[in-house]
């Protein structure tokens, strides 16, 4: 099976960007978006923005609404969305659903995809056995040739299905990568993907592809991780007797350290970046950087603007190594970007973030009461106004000394971190529940943790009340500096492992020695 050849555009593309709204907004959607964007802005094409919402269970308006927000932020407009409409609309799968579950009728008629009624016990139960046997973990195809009538008779009668895909036993699938060439995959290490789940919502495969297609997608621009999924997508368009779009995956975005970007080696929220005073030119350069490269960019010292990149966008201009999302490089472009805006447009960017009226409200109450000039009120509120603080960890060790190790103390911050992590509101309601939640968890002296959170969050031990102090900072803020305590806390809990390892050997030779 091969999909069409790959060819420059002819007709204005059609491209899209497909995020699922289950989080923060990513680095990641923006880095997407501003190659799909610049494509379609280069050859007068259309740039769709859809919005992915099929797993019900994580999906939240908050976060469509934030995503929506941070492109909008970085001046990535879309021609059609959910916000703007279009011709190809609705723009969100939920509103949808009625078009996949027709689909996938169709292809239980046609024979490319079964009722499976497999119940999870048996799926669980087949999974540990693959396990053990060292096998892949994949549908063992129990329900493939289930008799067409009766399988049809058992779904109306109620019993719970989910409905898969019939990938092909044997040969191979080759995508076609503009920016990879030819990608084989064996066919029989393609599991039966569900395509339909019981509760009659589509996985992310069945609504991609049959949208991708009726909202005339010609070019799919999306993230490397997507490449395993696509053989599948190629199944799909097959049965469907549809030409598939044309497959660029872009390289991902990687730690320092190679690994893929993630939030636990470097922030990966846009709204982190937009509160820590990053602009919005300098987070588009910066993402223009990665993999890609403009003509003549030393030159410029690696500064452009998003209409240059649009100007000279061209596929071949892609190198695929791994991009490094390195923080301090973003710095300073930041930096040369503060340089070369004029003193009132930075004085307006003030105004409108940092110093903004409705930030230095959601604080002003709270420091009231801890001044007595007005003077003081920089000084007092200033890890309100710094993203980064200095060092807080000696203040958290020194605290803690008596009742609690450094190593207690990371592990705790660590422990705190992940659940605020999956909290799904922000106020101090919230906070002051998961705090109490983790103190629970942990058989810490409410103080001791409050303390430990309060020095994180502001690097100070004396502070306006926690949950407010937090709850002002915002999410994204409070999670850097959790993660940043974290990391600066690191050696100091490896010294203090050592000195329990230390301490128990001097026990045990004690306990020998008579
Ligand atoms: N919903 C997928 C995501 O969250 C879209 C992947 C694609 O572009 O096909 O990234």
């Amino acid at each position: 099976m091969m999909n069409e050849p790959l060819t420059t555009p002819i007709t204005p593309p059609r491209v899209r960007i497909a995020p699922s709204p289950t989080g923060d907004p990513h680095v990641g959607t923006a880095y997407i978006a501003l190659f799909n964007h610049a494509f379609a802005k280069r050859h007068g094409g259309r740039f769709v923005l859809r919005i992915e919402d099929t797993d019900q269970s994580r999906s939240t308006l908050e976060s469509e609404q934030a995503i929506l927000r941070s492109l909008r932020w970085l001046g990535l407009d879309w021609d059609e969305g959910p916000d703007v409409g279009g011709d190809y609309g609705p723009y969100r799968q939920s509103e949808r659903t009625a078009l996949y579950q027709e689909h996938a009728e169709q292809l239980i008629s046609q024979g490319g995809a079964y009722r499976c009624f497999c119940t999870t016990e048996r799926l669980s139960e087949l999974r540990a056995r693959q396990k053990e046997k060292k096998e892949d973990t994949r549908y063992d195809g129990h329900c493939r040739e289930l008799d067409a009538e009766a399988s049809r008779a058992r779904a109306a009668a109620g019993e719970p299905c989910v409905v898969r895909l019939k990938m092909l036993a044997e040969g191979k699938t080759l995508i076609q990568d503009l920016l990879r060439g030819e990608i084989p995959y064996d066919n029989r290490q393609i599991d039966d993907q569900i395509l339909l789940k019981s509760d009659g919502f589509p996985t992310y495969h069945l609504a991609n592809v049959v949208d991708d297609h009726l909202m005339e997608i010609s070019h799919v621009i999306r993230a490397e991780e997507w490449i395993p999924s696509t053989p599948k997508h190629l199944r799909l368009y097959e049965l469907f007797g549809w030409t598939p779009p044309v497959f660029v995956h872009l390289p991902l975005l990687r730690n320092k350290d190679k690994s893929k970007i993630s939030k636990r080696k470097n922030p990966v929220s846009l709204d982190y970046y937009e509160r820590a005073g990053i602009l919005p030119e300098a987070m588009l350069n910066f993402l223009g950087l990665m993999g890609y490269s403009i003509p003549d960019v030393e030159e410029k010292e690696e500064q452009f603007t998003l209409a240059e990149l649009i100007e000279t966008f061209d596929w071949s201009r892609f190198s695929l190594g791994g991009p490094v999302f390195d923080v301090e490089k973003l710095e300073w472009l930041n930096g040369n970007w503060i340089r070369a805006i004029s003193p009132e447009d930075l004085l307006e960017r003030l105004y409108a973030h940092v110093l903004s009226k409705d930030y230095v409200a959601s604080f002003v109450a709270h420091v009231q009461p801890r001044i007595r000039r007005l003077d003081e009120f920089v000084d007092t509120a200033a890890f309100f106004f710094n993203g980064k603080l200095e060092s807080p960890t000696e203040l958290i060790f020194d605290k803690f000394k008596k009742r609690h190790d450094a190593k207690d103390v990371l592990d705790a911050l660590l422990a705190l971190t992940e659940r605020l992590d999956r909290l799904l509101g922000w106020d101090e309601a919230l906070l002051e529940q998961a705090l109490r939640d983790q103190v629970e968890a942990l058989e810490w002296k409410v103080g001791d943790l409050f303390m430990a959170a309060r020095i994180a969050v502001t690097g100070r031990k004396a502070s306006p009340g926690l949950f407010e102090t937090m709850a002002a900072l915002g999410k994204p803020m409070c999670q850097f500096r959790f993660r940043d305590a974290c990391e600066r806390l690191k050696p100091l809990a490896k010294e203090a492992v050592q000195e329990r390892q230390k301490r128990a050997a001097a026990a045990r030779l004690a306990e020998q020695t008579p």
